[in-house]
Formats: C-alpha cells, structure tokens, sequence
C-alpha cells in the first residue's frame, strides 16, 4: 500500500478537489489510502467558532454559516447545479454533519477549552473528506471511506494527543491487504472513550507517517504546490533551488530548524521502518520532487536557508551578579515548558543566559512576571532566527547583509543568526 497526502490547499476550492483526482487518475490509485486536510483555511475559521462559542459571541451562528457557505460553494461548482441528484446526496451528507456540530455545540457541557477544540475543530476533516469522497464515487472513481479515529488511538492531550501505538497498529492490522483506494481524515484521532482527538496543527503529514507505519507501507507522498523540498522558503529567499534527495537526518534537521514543507513528527516512524518519503508537486504529479530515505550524503551538500519571523529573543541575568548554574537553566526550561513556549536558540555566559524563542500561545507575559522574580530579564520581540545548514562564507554574508544581528552562533553544520 502507498500513503498519499494532500493538505488544505490542495483541496481549498472545485478545481483542486478535481485535480486531486486527476493525480490519482495519472499516478496510479490502486492500493492507495489517501490522507485529507480540512479544505482550505477552514481550521482557521473552526478556531474563530471555537471562539465565539467560549466567549458566547452573537457572531457564533455567523461564523458557522460561513464554513457551510464555503463547502456548499464547493458542491456547486462540482456539480454544476442544485437539481443534480449527486449534489444532492453530497449536500445531505454534508448537512448531517453540519447538524451534528451544532448538536454538539447544544449539548456540550465539558468548559474543558481543549477537549471541546478537538471536537469542534474536527469538523474540517470529517467534511472535507465527505465531500472528496463523495465526488470520487460518483465519478466512477471508487473509495471508501475511512473514519481515522476508529483507527489511530491516542491519550487524551487535547490538541496535541500522543499516538498510543499499539492499539493503532491492532486497529489498523484489521485494515488487511484489500486493494482499494481509502480515503480518510488528517489531523485527527480518538481517545479510549472514542472522544476526538488532534495531533498539533498541521498534523495531518503525521497521519500519512502513523498509517504508513502501522501498514508497512511501501512509500508515502506528500503533494504540495510546490515542486517539493527546496533548500530555501521561496517567500523570503530568492532562487530557491529543489533538493532531489535528501536523508531522513537532513530532512529531520531541516523540520526541527523550522522549515515548513514537512510536519517534524512524520519523519520519526517513516525512518524507523525506513519508509521512503516523497514530496512532490500536485501542480505536475510526474516529476520526480524530493525524495528522503536512507543514507547520509545523497548529494552534495547544498546550504539550506531557514527562517523563523516573530521570535523573542530573550537574555536573563542574575540580579546579585550570581552564576546561572544548571540548577537555575533547569529552572528555567521547566518554565518554558510549563507556558508552552519553544526554545529555538540558548545561548551562556557567565552571569546571563539567553534564549531565542517562539511564543505560539501568547505567554510570554505571564513568564516573564514569573521571571522577574529571580532574574533581569531583558528582551526583544519580533526578531528572527535564521539558520544555514551546511553554511559557507557566501551563504553567511548573505543572509547578514543589512540587518542587525543580535546573536551568532555556530556549530559544525550550523550557523544561527538571530537579527532585529
Ligand atoms: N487542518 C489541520 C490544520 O490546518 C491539519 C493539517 O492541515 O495538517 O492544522
Ligand atoms: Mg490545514
């Protein structure tokens, strides 16, 4: 079996939701379980729901109408009209899941902000994945449908759940070896009580990984709209150039610097079964794009170029002039951890410390009052880290040209930058 992956931009509107199946049609689809992401922004929009049911927001029937407004659009220019049966049968799919979320919305009692996250926000899965399949059957080209959370199990870590492997690879051994094309749900799983559960945004790369695992899968793809792993983000750095293979190590390193095109966890089990992992163009399905797989050097080493925007770059020193030992960076990281915040940089001297962080939940206030009791602490906020793997001098003045840089550091393969 292979693991295809398309994300939300792939199947943001009609014509993406057809070429997705003009992929299959000239790549092969037999044999195939195809992973799917919410159409388009619709997480996004889920979360502004999400929102307006906590903050009991009269916008809160609004901003559903509108994610249904967005699908049923999609309907409609797949099928042309409202009178074509198919559409019809897709609507009232459609619809039943729509009633189930405000059904939940209703009901629910649970002030467990995550928990109720999970189950609101799955929507987008569930719809999208209708919708996919739907059109496909219709168009002769035949799927079943899988609901992923009788499949993968996790704990119960809302919005962050923890794939409990075993039950997964049991649940998903029952799969068998039919050969059939599967369509099913990015993002999501369950827990023991069949609650929905999330693995992080931008999950659904992991799904692809724990499918792939837990089947032996031949390979899996990831379709993007671009042409597959470029050694630089094209939106920051010109003449981006594809890199055509690259190890499971490199491309681990890449993820955890924080380039964007693979989601961190999906390399883990794909490397421990050494699972081929292709990323390629859904834009032109029959080049080749990137392929990671096994073995260290499988090209000359280009230098990569990462970059991370809206950093917080932060130094904290003693107040008494004191030494920061490793009891108080212990400290320290048990904070960071603590208000969910990612430490991307560290940096020590003698008296002070610093760190390059990224504060996704908007926490940094709260800790920085918590580290105000013990420590100076000095930042700046907005500043951005770059990272050259593989630098040279060319590559290094490059990325310094014209900008103020605050911290440097370099290792064997790395060199880090953070600027104002
Ligand atoms: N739809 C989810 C998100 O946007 C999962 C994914 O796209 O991978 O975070
Ligand atoms: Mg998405």
């Amino acid at each position: 079996m292979k693991l295809f992956k398309f994300g939300g931009a792939s199947v943001k509107d009609a014509a993406g939701v057809k070429n997705v199946k003009s992929v299959l049609e000239t790549v092969g689809y037999e044999d195939v379980l195809v992973v799917i992401s919410a159409m388009g922004k619709t997480t996004n929009a889920l979360e502004i729901v999400i929102k307006n049911y906590f903050e009991k927001s009269k916008e809160l029937k609004s901003s559903i109408q509108d994610i249904k407004k967005y699908h049923i659009e999609i309907l409609l220019d797949l099928y042309g009209d409202e009178k074509n049966p198919n559409f019809t049968s897709a609507y009232d799919a459609i619809n039943n899941h729509f009633e189930d979320l405000e059904y939940f919305l209703k009901t629910n009692k649970s002030p467990n902000y995550n928990f109720v996250y999970d189950q609101i926000v799955s929507f987008g899965e569930v719809i999208s994945t209708t919708i996919v399949s739907h059109y496909f059957n219709q168009e002769g080209l035949n799927n079943s449908w899988l609901d992923v959370r009788n499949y993968i199990k996790t704990d119960q870590t809302y919005r962050d759940a923890n794939v409990d492997w075993e039950a997964t690879q049991k649940n998903i051994s029952k799969l068998g070896k039919k050969k059939t094309l599967y369509i099913t749900q990015g993002f999501l799983g369950a827990d023991e009580n069949n609650f929905t559960t999330t693995l992080g945004r931008e999950g659904s790369d992991y799904t692809a990984a724990i499918i792939a695992y837990c089947l032996g899968a031949e390979n899996v793809t990831i379709w993007k709209d671009v042409p597959g792993v470029l050694n630089a983000d094209p939106r920051y750095f010109e003449n981006a150039i594809l890199l055509n293979q690259i190890s499971y190590r490199e491309a681990i390193e890449l993820a955890f610097y924080g380039a964007s095109v693979i989601h961190p966890k999906t390399l883990q089990p794909l490397q421990k079964k050494e699972i081929p992992l292709f990323v390629k163009s859904f834009i032109n399905p029959t080049l080749p794009g990137t392929k990671v797989s096994k073995g260290a050097d499988l090209e000359p080493k280009t230098s990569c170029f990462i970059v991370k925007k809206n950093q917080i770059l932060i130094s904290l020193s003693s107040i008494d002039f004191s030494f920061i030992m490793e009891e108080n960076i212990s400290e320290i990281f048990a904070l960071f951890h603590q208000y969910k915040i990612k430490v991307s940089l560290i940096q020590n001297t003698a008296i002070s410390f610093s760190v390059c962080v990224e504060d996704k939940f908007n926490k940094f206030n709260e800790l920085k009052a918590v580290l105000s009791k013990k420590f100076k602490v000095a930042y700046n906020e907005n500043v951005s880290l770059y990272t050259i793997r593989h630098f040279d001098q060319v590559a290094a003045e490059m990325v310094e040209k014209n900008k103020k840089v605050l911290v440097k550091q370099i290792s064997r393969e790395t060199l880090q930058i953070v600027t104002e």
